[in-house]
């Protein structure tokens, strides 16, 4: 059985704030046929991408990364929040979509140089998130093999910033 992922997202008006319209994907999450959907697809993007490691910011990165580590059988690394890691980490900060400022983390030893990282998140904004990822990744000496949402926003032009940091394959499984 194949379902439409958009009968899963819950568009939320005015939230976080008046004039955004926030799309949450709990529902899909929440449900084991499209979940595993969105998983198998992510999954078969990455199958050519001869990936080592996946990478996943904090927190929805997680929900996204975790089974499809699992699914590849290989390790995920996480990109946590600022001071939340306990031993040696690089980190990079960027600008949040609403304003503000994050700073992302992962383990200095998480992973090799040479190795090849496929970096996940539930959505793609305006970018700030994947290429502050991105850059750790790159101070690590791990190369960035692809990148893959469920959404990505457009209007953002998010995809175009990241590609400004280099070509790499992308899938996105819904615009909005
Ligand atoms: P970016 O850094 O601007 O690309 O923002 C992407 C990050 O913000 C992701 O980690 C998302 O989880 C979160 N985010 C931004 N907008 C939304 C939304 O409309 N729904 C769910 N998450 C969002």
């Amino acid at each position: 059985m194949t379902v439409d992922l958009h009968n899963y997202v819950a568009t939320v008006e005015n939230f976080p704030e008046e004039g955004v319209s926030f799309r949450d994907l709990s529902p899909l999450m929440g449900n084991g046929v499209a979940y595993r959907q969105t998983i198998d697809a992510i999954a078969n993007f990455a199958k050519d991408l001869k990936i080592d490691l996946i990478a996943g910011p904090e927190s929805r990165g997680f929900i996204v990364g975790s089974p499809l580590a699992y699914a590849l059988n290989i390790g995920f690394v996480p990109a946590r929040k600022g001071g939340k890691l306990p031993r040696a980490a690089v980190s990079a900060s960027y600008s949040l979509e609403y304003g503000g400022e994050n700073v992302l983390e992962i383990h200095k030893d998480a992973i090799k140089p040479g190795q090849r990282v496929l970096i996940v998140d539930d959505l793609l904004a305006t970018g700030g998130t994947i290429n502050a990822t991105r850059e750790i990744i790159a101070e690590l000496g791990g190369v960035v093999a692809g990148v893959a949402f469920i959404i990505e926003l457009k209007d953002l032009q998010g995809r175009e910033k990241i590609m400004r940091a280099g070509d790499v394959p992308f899938l996105s499984l819904m615009t909005y």
